[in-house]
């Protein structure tokens, strides 16, 4: 069988953490048994879906690889399709039309309540409709939930988890105004578009047993279900705004690699052995869901944050490079490129995110001498800028490697008595204008002769 999956959002918010990862299991279980990956957008909410949200969904789901392997579905464009099987279902019995007023409904809501069983409207039953007659136009579609018996579901993650039948309510499937529910539409749009597994948040857990009776009731196949656990912040609670949740592109903005977000995600709530650090395809790779945990999963932001240290490391230099110059405000040196490639294992080193890799860059990406710190000026005095000085006149034309230039330096320093503590501070202030950057030595031959004598003699003038 073909293995088809979806996401399904509805476009009420932003794509949130718990949101992508849904989407991302999905994705890789799917092509995990060459199957097909698909997205639908529940906006049949008219009143809470927005445009905004529609577009935050595609850019956050496309930043990180997981846009559906067809266009989207809109759930409100199905409309009419929801409606005619709503009508089915009244025609084959598995619905009923509901003449309740507001005021009988909460009069029986209460004595469900009080019974301990769920709501169950005296017009499922056809001998109630020859004897009250139809009234008006004003009835809800309810689907009729069995009378008896329990209802399982084998779930992927859960296990087998079963309710009694008189737990579930006969649900609205379509409003007074003829509208559709979402419990109807998703069942629908499900069936129409050949799912094969779903898998979501386990917040919908006891939706799955009401939509399995609408599955019964039109004799199509059940989907198989897998309720993913939540996503909880460091105190336990799930995971919500005050924990900082946010939308996912508010982690593109912070510098974080979609590749990273795609391994951490992976991680919330699913493991492979001892495996941290992985690529999407190792994860396709490896995907079982039966390695779903039944436990809801930490969000930790420090281990994201060194989840993107890695593949910043593992990232190609030429793409980093880019992505640094792109942020330059100002034309750029030509050598702009090469000093950044050349210093690129060192700069990934000490950042975590892009945005910290893009600061502090301008002494390599621009020419001239750089901007200083207060604490930089103040290590040039005149005795530093006279051994600077001489330091450069002593710089051959060219010193293209890293040896070459420690050799040099060494024979300098030995030849005037000097420690590498009398000109490294004072070197790095004259080419970084700060007192922290990578290696000195590293930076030198980044910059090459030609620069570093420039800088040294724009100081010293
Ligand atoms: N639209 C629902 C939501 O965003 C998901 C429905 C489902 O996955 O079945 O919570």
């Amino acid at each position: 069988m073909a293995i088809v999956t979806r996401f399904a959002p509805s476009p009420t918010g932003y794509l949130h953490l718990g949101g992508a990862r849904t989407a991302l299991f999905n994705y890789v279980f799917a092509k995990s048994q060459g199957g097909k990956y698909l997205l639908r957008i529940e906006d049949t909410d008219k009143a809470r879906s927005t445009s905004d949200a529609i577009h935050a969904i595609h850019e956050g789901l496309s930043w990180l690889g997981l846009e559906g392997d067809a266009p989207a579905v809109m759930q409100s464009e199905q409309e009419a399709r929801h409606r005619e099987v709503a009508a089915t279902l009244l025609e084959n019995g598995h619905a009923y039309r509901c003449y309740l007023s507001d005021a009988q409904l909460d009069t029986l809501r209460q004595k469900a309540k009080e019974d301990g069983v769920a709501l169950r409207s005296p017009w499922r039953d056809p001998a109630y409709h020859d004897t009250s007659g139809e009234q008006n136009d004003d009835f809800v579609i309810r689907l009729r939930m069995p009378d008896e018996g329990d209802l399982s579901i084998s779930d992927l993650v859960q296990g087998k988890v079963t309710v009694t039948a008189t737990q579930l309510d006969d649900m609205v499937l379509c409003r007074s105004d003829g509208s559709p529910t979402y419990m109807l539409a998703v069942v629908v749009d499900d069936h129409d578009m050949g799912i094969t597994h779903i898998i979501r948040g386990d917040d919908h857990l006891n939706n799955a047993f009401r939509q399995m009776v609408i599955y019964q009731a039109m004799g199509w196949d059940i989907p198989d279900f897998a309720h993913i656990p939540l996503i909880h912040g460091q105190d336990g609670a799930k995971l919500s705004k005050r924990h900082g949740a946010v939308g996912i592109e508010s982690y593109r903005e912070d510098g974080y690699l979609p590749e990273a977000m795609i391994n951490y995600l992976m991680r919330l709530g699913w493991s492979h052995g001892d495996e941290e650090l992985f690529t999407m395809a190792q994860a396709i790779d490896w995907f079982d869901i039966a390695k779903v945990g039944k436990a809801p999963s930490r969000f930790d932001v420090d281990k994201l944050r060194s989840v993107n240290h890695h593949h910043l490391r593992e990232a190609s230099p030429d793409t980093l490079a880019a992505l640094i110059l792109d942020k330059a405000d100002a034309p750029v040196s030509e050598d702009a490129t090469s000093r950044l490639l050349t210093l690129m294992p060192l700069l990934t080193e000490r950042a975590m995110t892009l945005v910290e890799l893009c600061q502090g860059q301008d002494y390599l990406i621009y020419d001239g001498t750089p901007a200083m710190t207060e604490d930089a000026a103040a290590l040039l005095t005149d005795e530093a800028k006279g051994i600077l000085a001489e330091f450069a006149d002593s710089l051959p034309d060219a010193l293209d490697t890293l040896d070459q230039l420690k050799e040099h330096l060494n024979a300098f320093l030995e030849a005037r008595g000097l420690k590498m503590k009398h000109i490294g501070l004072p070197l790095r202030a004259a080419l970084t204008g700060t007192k922290q950057s990578p290696s000195i030595t590293d930076i030198i031959v980044a910059l090459g002769v030609k620069e570093v004598k420039r800088r040294i003699e724009s100081i010293c003038k």
